[in-house]
């Protein structure tokens, strides 16, 4: 099969001709193990980690990784004693795919911080290929009327979001502060705007606040400016570290702000009788439960929860990430496979 791999994970460059860390390889299918599906991947969401793996602002788990992990497939075979899914049925392959089950966390139902969890395309070979494998006691069962591509970005930056958004413990009604408004943001908005929040979103691209406004929050404006009312809550979804102090300042008395990136530049000290005092919390957010997973699926069905997508081939992965880092589009990118 034909698969992209993080050859060298170093900086992807603005020019169109330079060579980055991808490579378009041809290698092996890979052989379903046990409890494992072969699936065919039909389209794959590009989610910024997959930028911070091939960059390597996440140390290499896998040399040659292929990256992915917001894969819609359909699955091919079964490995022995992998139950519950049929061949022919469409699944999801997200980005946890294994956790010990038998450690204090996973046994309390954290299993999002378990020590020994491991990741789709960082850990494992991911859906910036023509097929891979999942274990299906991971693989989510996408009987959802979504079709793939307005799916695949729901499986990572949604359920992120999804979990950023509960992490943040916004009241009913409550005032909701988005700072950075990509793929993650573009869904966590909609399932909030859902619960009766009021919206203010806080990012830099007049695109990105366009789509803001569309989608229906109260207001959209720099990510440094003020917004218009106090916050109750926050979430931070840019990788940006000097927007926590920002962020705390917006926040009404008891506010929380959850961080919901995977990777932040240093956060700077922090000014405790304006940014912290008066009870505000500052939370992370670490990847998600399966439990997550699916509770924000349903939520997605319910809500009409649509990614707004941007379409490339699977051809051109370098270029959806490239552009990714460019912040050329807005809502999220998504890989259609053109190479089967
Ligand atoms: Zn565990
Ligand atoms: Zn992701």
């Amino acid at each position: 099969m034909r698969a992209w791999v993080v050859a060298e994970p170093g900086p992807i460059g603005p020019g169109a001709n330079e060579l980055g860390p991808l490579e378009l390889v041809d290698k092996p299918t890979p052989d379903p193990g046990a409890g494992e599906l072969l699936v065919q991947i039909r389209a794959c969401g590009v989610c910024r980690t997959d930028l911070h793996v091939a960059e390597g602002d996440l140390p290499v788990h896998k040399d040659r990784v292929v990256p992915g992990h917001e894969g819609v497939g359909t699955v091919e075979a079964l490995g022995p004693e992998a139950t519950g899914f049929a061949v022919g049925e469409r699944v999801g392959i997200a980005w946890l795919r294994h956790t010990d089950g038998t450690c204090a966390y996973c046994r309390r139902g954290d299993e999002n911080l378990c020590p020994n969890s491991r990741y789709t395309g960082w850990d494992a070979d991911g859906c910036y290929a023509e097929y891979a494998v999942v274990p299906a006691d991971f693989a989510y069962r996408l009987d959802v009327a979504i079709e793939d591509v307005a799916l695949a970005p729901l499986l990572c930056a949604g359920i992120i979001g999804y979990r950023a958004l509960a992490r943040a413990s916004l009241p009913e009604g409550g005032r909701l502060g988005l700072y950075g408004f990509g793929g993650s943001a573009h869904l966590c908005a909609q399932v909030a705007l859902a619960q009766g929040a009021r919206v203010h979103v806080l990012t830099r691209g007049a695109q990105a606040q366009r789509l803001a406004l569309d989608l229906g929050a109260a207001s959209a404006a720099g990510a440094y400016d003020t917004p218009p009312e106090p916050l109750d809550s926050a979430v931070l979804f840019a990788p940006v570290g000097d927007l926590v102090p920002v962020a705390m300042r917006a926040l009404d008395r008891g506010g929380v702000l959850s961080v919901a990136g995977i990777h932040l530049s240093d956060i700077p000290a922090l000014t405790y009788e304006t940014e912290l005092f008066y009870e505000k919390e500052i939370r992370s957010v670490t990847a998600n439960t399966r439990a997550d997973g699916r509770q924000f699926l349903e939520v997605a069905e319910r809500h009409g929860v649509r990614a707004t997508t941007h379409v490339y081939p699977l051809s051109q992965a370098d270029r959806a990430l490239r552009d990714l880092k460019a912040g050329r589009f807005d809502g999220a990118a998504v890989l259609v496979n053109d190479l089967s």
